[in-house]
C-alpha cells in the first residue's frame, strides 16, 4: 500500500510496525505505525488498549441484523474518539 506523505511530499511504502506504548499486565497498549523513509515523519494507524480490543471483539462477533448495524456505527464512534484521546495522551499527531 502507497500513501504520500504530509510532510515533504514523499510516496511511502507503507510498512506497518508495532511497539508497545505501555507494558501492564492489566493494559497493555500498542502501537501500529508508519514512518516516511525521506523525511522521517511519522504516521499513527491505531492505538491499541483494553478499551479497543473489546470494542474490536464486540464487533466481529456482531451479525448484520438492522439493530447490530447500529450497535457497529456506536463501537466504531467510541473507538475513534477513543482514539484521539489516545493520540493525546501519547503524544501522537
Ligand atoms: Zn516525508
Amino acid at each position: 500500500m502507497i500513501c504520500v506523505c504530509n510532510k515533504c511530499g514523499a510516496e511511502i511504502q507503507m510498512n506497518i510496525q508495532e511497539t508497545v506504548l505501555e507494558d501492564e499486565k492489566e493494559n497493555m497498549v500498542t502501537e501500529q505505525y508508519f514512518v516516511c523513509l525521506r523525511c522521517g515523519a511519522r504516521y499513527t494507524i491505531c492505538i491499541y488498549d483494553n478499551y479497543m480490543r473489546k470494542r474490536i471483539a464486540m464487533r466481529k462477533r456482531l451479525s448484520k441484523s438492522r439493530y447490530n448495524r447500529k450497535r457497529d456505527r456506536q463501537l466504531k464512534e467510541e473507538m475513534e474518539i477513543h482514539f484521539k484521546e489516545l493520540k493525546i495522551k501519547y503524544g501522537r499527531e
